[in-house]
This record gives C-alpha cells, sequence and structure tokens, in this order.
C-alpha cells in the first residue's frame, strides 16, 4: 500500500531530479523554447518540498493536491498549470484515503493526465509532456519499473515529432528532430516513483 510518506518520497525525489537535470531541461528547452524549463521547475518543486515540510498533509491527496498548487502558484510556463493540474487532480481522485494500494493510484493519475489534455488540449503525438504521460499510465499496471521505461521511451519518441502545443509550436517544422523539454520531465517525475518505492 501507498501512503503519504510515500507520495511526500515521490515528490522529494522528483525535486531532487530536477534540481540535478535542470541544465538539460532549459537545454533542451533552448531551440524549441524560451530556455526556461529547468528554471521553471526548479523553483517549482522547490516550492513543493519547503510546502510540504511545513504543512506536513496526512494522506496521499493531500500532498498531491497541495503540490501541484505549490506548483501552480510558483511556475510562471505553460508547464506550471499542466503540473499542477495532474498533481492536484490526482490527490482529488485519491480522495482522503490514508492508503491507496496501487491500481487506485493508477486510475487517480489516470484522471489526473485527462486532465492536463482537457486543460492543454494536447493529443499524444503533439510532442509534449503527454507523450511520456499517457505510455507511462498505461504502463503503470505492470508496475513502477515498467511506467519509468515507457515514459523514458515515450520522451525520446517525441524527437522526430512536430510540435503542435505550446511554444515549440510556432517553430512548425523547424520543431522537429529535437526532444521535447516537458515530455523529459514528465519522465523524471514517473522514474521518481520508483526512488520513493525503493
Ligand atoms: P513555457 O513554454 O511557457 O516556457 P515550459 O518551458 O516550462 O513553459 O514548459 C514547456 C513544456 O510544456 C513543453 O515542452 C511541453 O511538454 C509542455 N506543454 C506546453 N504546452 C502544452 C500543452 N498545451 N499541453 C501539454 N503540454 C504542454
Ligand atoms: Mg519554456
Ligand atoms: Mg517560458
Amino acid at each position: 500500500m501507498l501512503d503519504a510518506d510515500f507520495f511526500r518520497r515521490w515528490m522529494t525525489a522528483t525535486a531532487a531530479s530536477v534540481d540535478r537535470e535542470a541544465d538539460r531541461l532549459t537545454a533542451l528547452d533552448s531551440p524549441i523554447g524560451d530556455a526556461d524549463h529547468g528554471s521553471n521547475l526548479r523553483r517549482g518543486f522547490t516550492a513543493v518540498t519547503a510546502a510540504l515540510e511545513k504543512e506536513a498533509p496526512g494522506t496521499p491527496g493531500a500532498v498531491l493536491v497541495l503540490a501541484g498548487r505549490q506548483l501552480i502558484s510558483t511556475v510562471g510556463g505553460a508547464s506550471g498549470p499542466l503540473y499542477g493540474t495532474l498533481l492536484r487532480r490526482t490527490g482529488k481522485a485519491l480522495g482522503d484515503a490514508a492508503e491507496v494500494d496501487e491500481q487506485r493510484f493508477a486510475e487517480a493519475l489516470r484522471a489526473g493526465v485527462d486532465a492536463v489534455m482537457q486543460l492543454g488540449g494536447a493529443a499524444p503525438g503533439d510532442k509534449t509532456m503527454i507523450d511520456a504521460l499517457v505510455p507511462a499510465v498505461d504502463a503503470l499496471a505492470e508496475g513502477f519499473a515498467a511506467a519509468r521505461s515507457a515514459a523514458g521511451q515515450g520522451a525520446e519518441a517525441t524527437t522526430p515529432l512536430q510540435a503542435r502545443k505550446g511554444r515549440a509550436s510556432y517553430l512548425g517544422e523547424r520543431s522537429i528532430g529535437h526532444q521535447d523539454p516537458g515530455a523529459t520531465s514528465a519522465a523524471l517525475l514517473v522514474a521518481a516513483l520508483c526512488t520513493a518505492d525503493g
């Protein structure tokens, strides 16, 4: 079973990974964006870990709702409201249970990803974070490691795509040949589930 501590570890592990990879995320956002994705997420997840330490929410749902709210209020870029919605909606779908099993978590995360697609209007293949998140949710029934590799493959598979959403879409065909920064950070978020579990 997954308790509030597991979800806190998930957020802390994501923050550490985003901090480590911030320069790479910003470098990916340079040719097809405005070179701020790493700094955007670093600011956001620093606020997430600070808020979790201060407020110590007691349920899985409350951990994710608080984390989502921090991302929405501290990240100026497109990714803030999108990741914020992902975590908030996932947290709301978990309700006020003290512990949830993997299947319940997978269903909640599916609701979160659907909310991101609704908010941003992106579908799979549009070269966004959705291209890592959807395969991850599909693979989650087979465990965290399967979700991690599906997300990583999904992120890499954005390279030959032309962007149809977000800032990169302004470049049209010139967005082809670059891995999407948001799909790359989404793969870090999913990979952090394994760290939290270990
Ligand atoms: P900004 O583009 O405002 O500077 P970031 O650089 O932080 O924001 O995030 C860019 C990432 O956000 C993109 O690489 C993409 O994965 C994701 N993104 C942008 N727009 C959308 C959207 N409409 N739906 C889903 N993801 C999106
Ligand atoms: Mg950017
Ligand atoms: Mg920006």
